[in-house]
C-alpha cells in the first residue's frame, strides 16, 4: 500500500517522488509512457526532456543560474542528475538527454519506498497524490482535473503575452492612467501606457506583418475533436496580434492598442494609439503588454516591440508564446505548497501548475514533494522565504491575480526589492544572488529541511 501516489515521471513527479521517499513515505509513481505515449516524447524514460538539452546558466548572478543554485542546496535529485550526466557547455548546464533520462530512471527506481508503475492514470486518485503530469498531460486526466477545479480553471494552450522589466521603460515617453481615468484613486492609474502617433504606429504594423513567426507544429495546432469543452474556446478567443494586424492595418488601433478614453497628459489630447501595460507583480516590477499574445520569434518580438515608443531599451523577462500546454490556474486553485484548494491530500508540481523552465519544474516538484509528506505526517507545512527564488516563483504563482494569470519561470523581477537599490544590472544579479543564498543557507539551518529519515 503507497501512501502516496505521484501522477507523471517528468522532471518534477520525480523530484517530488524522491523527497517524499527520502522523508519515509512510500511512493508509488505512475508514468503512463512507454505504453501510452505523448505526441512529442520518444522513449520510455522517466524525465524525458523533450526540447533543448540545456537547463540553462550555472550563474549565480543570473535568474536561472541562482534557482539552479538553490536546488543543490536543498539536495535537489534531479539536478543531481543532471550534474551527473553534463557535457561541456560553457557556464550553462547541458545534459547528454538520454544519459540524464537513463540515470534519473535507475536511480529513482533503486529509491527504497519508490515504486514505478507504467500505467495511464485516467482520473484523479481519491488518497494522497502529486499530480506532475506535465503540459502534455492525457485528455482523459485533464478531463477528470477540468471536473474537480472547474472547466474554467484548466486551460489547453499557452496564449501569453510579453513580460518586460518596469524599470526598463522610457518613463520620458510612458505615464501611468487608465481609461477615462477610472484608476485607483489612490495611484496614478493602473495601467503604464506607451501612446504612438499615426506614423510610429504604421511603422510599427509594417514591421508586425513581416516578422519572422514560430511555425507551430501539428501537435500544437487547436484540436478540432477535442472532447474538452474549453480548449478550443480558449485559443480562439487569443488570436495573435499578427494575425489580427495581418487582416486589417487598422485593427490593433480598434483592439489592443485602442486609444480610447486615454489621455496623454504630456498633450493633452487622445494618442493615435496605445500600448497599455499592466502590473504583473506585487512590487511592480513587472509588466505585460496587455493582449499581445504572439507567435514571433523571441528576437523578432524584442525587435518588433522596442519600436513602440517607452519600450525602446524594455528587458523582457518572458517573451510572449502560443503553444499547446496543460496548465491549472494556480492562483485560484492552490496554497503555496502546491496543494489543492478544493482537497487538502490533493498536491499539483511541475509545469501542469504554471511554473516553467526545467529548473522551475524541478522546484515545484521539490516543494510539493517536501510538503505532502508534511502534510501525511501531519507537521507544519514550509513556505519557502521570498528572497529566494525558490520561494518567489511559489508566491508568485500563488499570489498574483487568477483574472490574468499565465505561467511563470525564475527571474529576478519576482524577488522583493533590495534594501539598497542597485544600478548595474549585473550588479543587481549579484546583490539578488547573495541575499537569497544566505536566506536559504539560514531557512535550511532553522528548518532541519535537508535531514532524511535513514
Ligand atoms: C514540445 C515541448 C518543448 C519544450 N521545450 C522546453 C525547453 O526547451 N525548455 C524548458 O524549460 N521547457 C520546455 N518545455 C516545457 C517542458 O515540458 C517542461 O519544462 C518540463 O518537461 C515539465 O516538467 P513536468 O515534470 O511538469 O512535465 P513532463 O516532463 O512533461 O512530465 C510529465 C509526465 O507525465 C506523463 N503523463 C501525462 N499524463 C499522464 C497520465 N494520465 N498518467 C500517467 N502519466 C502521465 C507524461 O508522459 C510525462 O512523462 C517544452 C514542452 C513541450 C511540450
Amino acid at each position: 500500500m503507497a501512501d502516496l501516489i505521484i501522477v507523471g515521471g517528468g522532471l518534477a513527479g520525480c523530484e517530488a517522488a524522491w523527497q517524499a521517499a527520502r522523508r519515509g513515505l512510500r511512493v508509488t509513481l505512475y508514468e503512463m509512457r512507454p505504453h501510452t505515449q505523448t505526441s512529442v516524447h520518444l522513449t520510455g524514460w522517466l524525465a524525458e526532456i523533450v526540447c533543448s538539452n540545456s537547463f540553462g546558466t550555472n550563474q549565480r548572478h543570473r535568474p536561472s543560474g541562482l534557482l539552479k543554485t538553490e536546488l543543490r542546496s536543498l539536495n535537489s535529485f534531479i539536478m543531481r542528475c543532471a550534474d551527473d550526466s553534463s557535457l561541456p557547455a560553457g557556464r550553462a548546464l547541458a545534459v547528454d538527454r538520454e544519459t540524464f533520462a537513463i540515470t534519473v530512471t535507475e536511480r529513482l527506481g533503486n529509491t527504497p519506498g519508490v515504486e514505478i508503475i507504467r500505467q495511464e492514470i485516467t482520473a484523479v486518485p481519491e488518497g494522497p497524490c502529486i499530480v506532475a503530469s506535465g503540459p502534455l498531460t492525457s485528455p482523459a486526466l485533464s478531463t477528470s482535473i477540468s471536473v474537480l477545479l472547474g472547466h474554467q480553471f484548466l486551460y489547453f494552450y499557452d496564449a501569453v503575452s510579453p513580460i518586460v522589466e518596469s524599470g526598463s521603460i522610457d518613463m520620458s515617453k510612458a505615464f501611468w492612467g487608465s481609461r477615462y481615468d477610472k484608476g485607483n484613486e489612490e495611484t496614478e492609474g493602473d495601467y503604464l501606457n506607451c501612446p504612438l502617433d499615426e506614423q510610429e504606429y504604421k511603422q510599427f504594423i509594417d514591421a508586425l506583418v513581416d516578422a519572422e513567426k514560430v511555425e507551430l507544429k501539428p501537435f500544437e495546432q487547436p484540436e478540432n475533436d477535442t472532447p474538452m469543452p474549453s480548449a478550443n474556446k480558449f485559443f480562439e478567443a487569443c488570436l495573435p496580434i499578427e494575425v489580427l494586424a495581418a487582416r486589417e492595418i487598422q485593427a490593433l488601433s480598434y483592439g489592443p492598442l485602442r486609444p480610447v478614453g486615454i489621455t496623454d497628459p504630456r498633450t493633452g489630447r487622445h494618442p493615435f494609439a496605445v500600448l497599455q501595460l499592466r502590473q504583473d507583480d506585487l512590487a511592480k516590477t513587472l509588466v505585460n503588454l496587455v493582449g499581445f499574445q504572439t507567435n514571433l520569434t523571441y528576437s523578432e518580438q524584442e525587435r518588433v516591440f522596442r519600436l513602440i515608443p517607452g519600450l525602446e531599451q524594455a528587458v523582457f523577462v518572458r517573451y510572449g508564446q502560443m503553444h499547446r500546454n496543460t496548465y491549472i490556474n494556480a492562483p485560484h486553485c492552490l496554497h503555496q505548497t502546491g496543494q489543492s484548494r478544493q482537497r487538502a491530500n490533493l498536491f499539483f508540481a511541475g509545469q501542469i501548475m504554471g511554473s516553467e523552465g526545467y529548473a522551475g519544474n524541478v522546484a515545484s516538484g521539490l516543494v510539493a514533494g517536501i510538503n505532502m509528506s508534511r502534510y501525511l505526517k501531519n507537521q507544519e507545512f514550509l513556505s519557502f522565504p521570498r528572497e529566494t527564488m525558490i520561494g518567489a516563483l511559489m508566491h508568485y504563482l500563488i499570489y498574483t491575480d487568477p483574472e490574468n494569470f499565465q505561467p511563470m519561470k525564475a527571474n529576478f523581477g519576482l524577488l522583493p526589492v533590495l534594501d539598497n537599490p542597485v544600478r548595474s544590472k549585473r550588479d543587481r544579479g549579484f546583490a539578488f544572488s547573495k541575499r537569497a543564498i544566505r536566506t536559504l543557507s539560514e531557512f535550511i539551518s532553522e528548518t532541519g529541511i535537508n535531514q532524511y529519515v535513514q
